[in-house]
């Protein structure tokens, strides 16, 4: 095990997010399915926190046993309090602060049918997410996710509701979808901000209709990757320059948008991770989803970039995206229950990482 982890000191790496790290490049050998989410507590940080990570390679270091304890090289690191196939579902809550669920994501717009980017598990789940276009329909998934609330929860007590879909075809579609979504939360009397991972919103008016009609609205520019973009990416992400990205942003945080964006790393090399970041991180009011290239299957390891089959890329890459917001003095850190597979678990920049993890 320690071979794993052997090299993160030199990168200011704590051992835990190291083994994170290698947990969600590698994946774990259970027979369990082709993707899993694991509720998993660490014997060296105990607290329980989300993993979902790919489940069908046979040669990971990483083995789950029957009772749910996980092994690293044999050597047990720690216990998997719940263990569940990675459903597509329709909506689950997350962000479990002061006794509350604070967020929920929500896919109304059938993403485990979207295809058409070349590293996206998703069509890889069962699905489980039908395409919601009606009103009472979102009134039906809201009325699902009360169910799962704590008792004398209420939806009310939500700050976000995520929209967790690139699969919007056109921008008038997610502007449409969006104004319908607000309704429906103002006939709950849930102000929650709207959050959109998409890369269709990119106008001006766009931006200026979601801040007169949707906001408070926060848009997560799928951004993805810079390189080989055409073979990545399906058109409706491929089609954005990267080039362009951080003037969109600017334009949707000039018309009062929160503003932030989607990245995997390990497609790109250093030098091109570096640089976009570098353009990319002024432009966001909430930390970025950062997350680590998951290769599902043997053939997906050629998506890899050649230096992101070592884990020095990617405690590199923490650095690197430290370093750049540390210049600029942003007081953002990464929100732990908001991305599944970040660079991130304990410690962002010397310090220690605190709030949710789920
Ligand atoms: S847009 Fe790409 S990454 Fe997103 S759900 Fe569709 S295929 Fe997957």
């Amino acid at each position: 095990m320690d071979a794993l982890v052997s090299d993160a000191g030199q990168y200011g790496v704590p051992d835990v997010d190291a083994l994170l790290l290698a947990l969600n490049l590698y994946g774990l050998c259970t027979p369990l399915g082709a993707r899993v989410r694991l509720q998993l507590s660490l014997i060296t940080s105990p607290e329980v926190r989300t993993v979902v990570v790919a489940a069908g390679r046979s040669d990971p270091p990483f083995t789950l046993s029957d009772d749910g304890w996980l092994y690293a090289a044999g050597v047990p690191i720690g216990r998997a309090v719940r263990t569940d196939a990675d459903d597509a579902v329709s909506g689950y809550l997350r962000c479990w602060k002061h006794g509350t669920w604070w967020a929920a994501t929500i896919n109304p717009a059938g993403r485990s049918r979207c295809t058409g980017c070349a590293f996206c598990p998703t069509s890889l789940e069962p699905p489980a997410d039908p395409v919601l276009t009606l009103e009472r329909e979102l009134h039906a998934l809201l009325d699902g996710l009360e169910l799962q609330l704590p008792p004398g929860g209420t939806l009310r007590s939500l700050h976000e509701v995520a929209v967790s879909t690139a699969c919007y075809r056109t921008e008038n579609a997610a502007l449409e979808a969006m104004v319908m979504l607000r309704k429906v939360l103002r006939s709950r009397r849930i102000n929650a901000r709207i959050v959109l991972l998409s890369s269709v919103l990119r106008s001006r008016e766009a931006f200026r209709f979601l801040a007169e009609h949707v906001a408070p609205f926060g848009l997560f520019l799928t951004a993805e990757c810079v390189s080989r973009r055409d073979f990545l990416l399906k058109n409706t992400k491929a089609d954005l320059l990267p080039e362009a990205m951080p003037a969109l942003l600017a334009e949707a945080r000039g018309a009062g948008l929160d503003t932030s964006f989607t990245y995997i790393a390990g497609l790109d090399t250093t030098v091109q991770l570096e640089k976009f970041m570098t353009v990319m991180l002024p432009q966001v009011t909430l930390f970025p989803s950062v997350q680590i290239f998951q290769p599902h299957k043997r053939i997906m390891d050629r998506l890899l970039s050649p230096e992101a089959e070592c884990l020095g890329y990617y405690y590199n890459a923490r650095r690197v995206v430290e370093n750049i917001m540390t210049d600029l003095g942003s007081p953002l850190t990464p929100e732990l229950w908001r991305c599944y597979r970040s660079l991130w678990a304990t410690e962002y920049a010397g310090h220690a990482l605190t709030g949710p993890t789920r």
